[in-house]
């Protein structure tokens, strides 16, 4: 016997047993069971949903010698007939291929006569709205008043391009396109049925490329058992779909953690040397910050997931904010990756322009060991800045300089000229340490210091980033500490105020270039965010 696809094989014979469309089968049931059926239904939603399939049973519904049911008995003529395709009663036509108006006037003469065997002639017409003007014109006739016994079905992935006049005499029903937990589960049913050994993975890896439809995802599966040798193993489809191995999607995220630019680069060469496509890694780590956020913002949803353990320690380790802007990033980057130079540089640039913006998260209490390698991946390959010179790297290395001197003098409590060595030789990082150079000394009395905030940072002192600074403090301080802050006062030496003196010259032409990429201004723009101090450089 020859090869049956799985789709066809496998196409559901009944409502119960069609899934993920249960609104549409729910309204159309009722109308059968009450003998309220309207006589023209338009099924819309893209490839390989079931809209055929909908029709299909529809017409057995209609058509079945038990009566009109919505629980055709699958084992008449009629059914059977259905089922194989062979029904007369059951007009099927692709508007693709028959777009004129002579089909159309055949098809509608031959509406007239009473059905052969049946007892409703069915009309599908998929792709619907690649009919023309003249054919959907001789249509409306017809749906206008049709004879009793004619049911149509109108089939489209694009409803907007069918006039008005048609639309309004039809039923409309989206078929939703199909999430892949739903699409993986018929999978592994379709493979138990079918006695083909598989992994979960793999399923779910071909019910995420799938792209919602299920036909799709059952000629992959096909493709998969032929190439894995009857067996459907997530090794061999991720070959076959040219995916990489699972993990680098989460080596990606765990460089972003500790950011690490060289791990990052290395990632992104071994993807591109393997000849994985470079879109479906950027779709693979969007799907991952998916995931994140979901664990994030609903935790007990996440608990589903197939790496939900993986997801969860992400979810800790980088803020929530930060993961909808890398999800973002990640989405442009993808379809940018046509513009790009090649897709190597297109990739590239995208995982650097993650970790160009702020991902520790400062609820964690970690600091992140960042600062070193972000400096290695900002030096590669470039230039040395000169002594002396304004860039930068030379401020991180002054402040490198300074930071030694400083710890030398932390035992003492600093003076306020001195208070932004004193910060800048604390162990922070990210919005604790942007705080931390916001702020000028104006008193200590006792344990109290007393802290300049302009106004432009007041949030920063929020209380997660107040306790990291304080931390840091009683540390460096070896006694106890209490932070006031004053909002608004004049702020005279900040850490900020003389880096920034010292960087303006340098950084301002740079920053700008950077600062006015549309891409980056409609990041900042949407998503609040903050590009991090240092993380651009002039060459
Ligand atoms: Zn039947």
């Amino acid at each position: 016997m020859s090869y049956q696809a799985l789709a066809r094989k496998w196409r559901p014979k009944t409502f119960a047993e069609l899934s993920g469309q249960e609104h549409v089968v729910r309204a159309l049931s009722n109308a059968l069971d009450r003998g309220r059926l309207h006589h023209a239904y338009l099924l819309t939603g893209t490839r390989g949903v079931g809209k055929t399939t909908i029709a299909r049973i529809l017409a057995k519904s209609l058509n079945c010698v038990k009566g009109v049911t919505a629980t055709p008995c699958g084992v008449c003529s009629a059914c059977v007939d259905i089922d194989a395709g062979r029904f007369v009663d059951l007009l099927e036509l692709d508007a693709a291929s028959n777009t004129g108006i002579d089909n159309m006037r055949e098809i509608l003469d031959n509406a007239r006569y009473a059905p052969t065997v049946g007892r409703y002639k069915v009309y599908l017409i998929d792709e619907v709205h690649m009919l023309s003007k003249a054919a959907f014109n001789s249509m409306l006739k017809t749906l206008e008043e049709p004879p009793e016994h004619v049911k149509f079905v109108l089939a489209t992935t694009d409803p907007q391009k069918i006039p008005v006049t048609v639309l309004s005499r039809c039923l409309q029903f989206n078929l939703k396109l199909l999430q892949p937990p739903l699409i993986a589960a018929r999978l592994s049913e379709i493979l138990r049925a079918e006695s083909i050994a598989f992994e979960d993975a793999a399923l779910a890896l071909i019910a995420r490329v799938a792209h919602g439809s299920m036909r799709d995802a059952l000629s992959i599966l096909d493709q998969a058992i032929a190439y894995g040798a009857g067996e459907v193993r997530e090794s061999v489809v991720r070959t076959m779909l040219g995916a990489a191995d699972a993990d680098y999607a989460y080596r990606i995220a765990d460089a972003l953690v500790v950011r690490d630019g060289p791990a990052l680069l290395a990632e992104a060469h071994s993807l591109a040397e393997h000849s994985v496509s470079l879109s479906n890694a950027l779709e693979e780590l969007a799907a991952l910050f998916h995931r994140i956020a979901v664990a994030q913002t609903v935790p007990d949803a996440a608990t589903a997931f197939p790496d939900a353990a993986r997801v969860k320690s992400l979810a800790q380790a980088l803020a929530p904010e930060f993961i909808q802007l890398a999800y973002q990033i990640c989405v442009q980057g993808r379809a940018d990756l046509v513009l790009a130079p090649d897709e190597t540089t297109g990739f590239t640039m995208t995982l650097l322009r993650l970790l160009a913006f702020e991902p520790a998260w400062e609820a964690t209490g970690e600091a992140p060991a960042a600062p070193e390698s972000a400096t290695d991946i900002r030096s590669s390959g470039e230039p040395v800045a000169p002594e002396g010179s304004t860039s930068a790297n030379a401020t991180q290395s002054a402040s490198a300089t300074s930071a030694a001197d400083a710890a030398r003098a932390a035992i003492t409590v600093p003076e306020p000229e001195a208070w932004p060595a004193f910060v800048a030789a604390l162990k922070l990082s990210g919005m604790a340490l942007q705080l931390a150079a916001q702020t000028a000394l104006k008193a200590v009395a006792g344990n109290e210091f007393v802290l300049a905030v302009p106004e432009s940072a007041r949030h920063l002192t929020d209380r997660a980033y107040a306790d990291k600074l304080k931390a840091a403090m009683e540390q460096a301080l070896g006694r106890r500490v209490r932070l006031r802050f004053e909002i608004g006062g004049s702020t005279g030496t900040t850490l900020a105020a003389q880096e920034k003196r010292e960087r303006d010259v340098a950084q301002a032409k740079t920053e700008a270039a950077f600062r006015d990429d549309p891409f980056v201004q409609d990041l900042l723009t949407r998503f609040d965010a903050r590009i991090k101090p240092n993380s651009i450089k002039p060459v």
